[in-house]
């Protein structure tokens, strides 16, 4: 599989949800030439969450049990206290539970938002998502991205 997605093809405004916003911003380049790093801190505000966003969406790393039981805080039940690190107790099995990077929010608030990209940011992240498939490191939440900034451009039909 070669590199030859052609972004004149691609959109240059792309509807993202919230997921996808925060894989992005957790994901793309932190390194790079002077040129390609300022494309990615532009791209990080227009991908970055307004204070109303947050006021909406309430985002909260949910605890998560120690000791593998399954339990996970729900948005629902969710404590005062969301910060990250924190120790508390697992309401399931009893051990401890602790808050680690998982980021969850009000799913009943989330809407998509349509962000335009510079050809330059849509290179930047067809580089990225190409990167991260060569190296095997695509998740789930970058299928979607992969979907809305790549297509079906690269894809092998014998692969399938
Ligand atoms: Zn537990």
């Amino acid at each position: 599989m070669g590199q030859k997605v052609d972004i004149r093809a691609l959109v240059d405004e792309v509807k993202l949800n919230v997921q996808e916003r925060l894989t992005m911003l957790n994901g793309l380049p932190a390194e790079g030439d002077i040129i390609s790093l300022k494309s990615v801190r532009l791209l990080r505000e227009k991908l970055s969450f307004t204070d109303e966003e947050h006021e909406r969406l309430q985002f909260f790393h949910p605890l998560v049990c120690n000791a593998r039981c399954g339990w996970t805080e729900r948005y629902e039940d969710r404590r005062r206290v969301w910060a990250l690190g924190t120790q508390e107790e697992c309401e399931a099995c009893g051990a401890g539970a602790a808050r680690g990077p998982m980021i969850m929010w009000d799913r009943t608030q989330e809407s998509e938002v349509e962000i335009p990209f510079s050809k330059r940011q849509v290179r930047t992240v067809v580089d990225w998502l190409w990167k991260l498939n060569k190296e095997k490191k695509l998740t789930p939440p970058h299928v979607t991205l992969w979907d809305k900034f790549i297509g079906d451009q690269g894809e092998d039909e014998e692969d399938l």
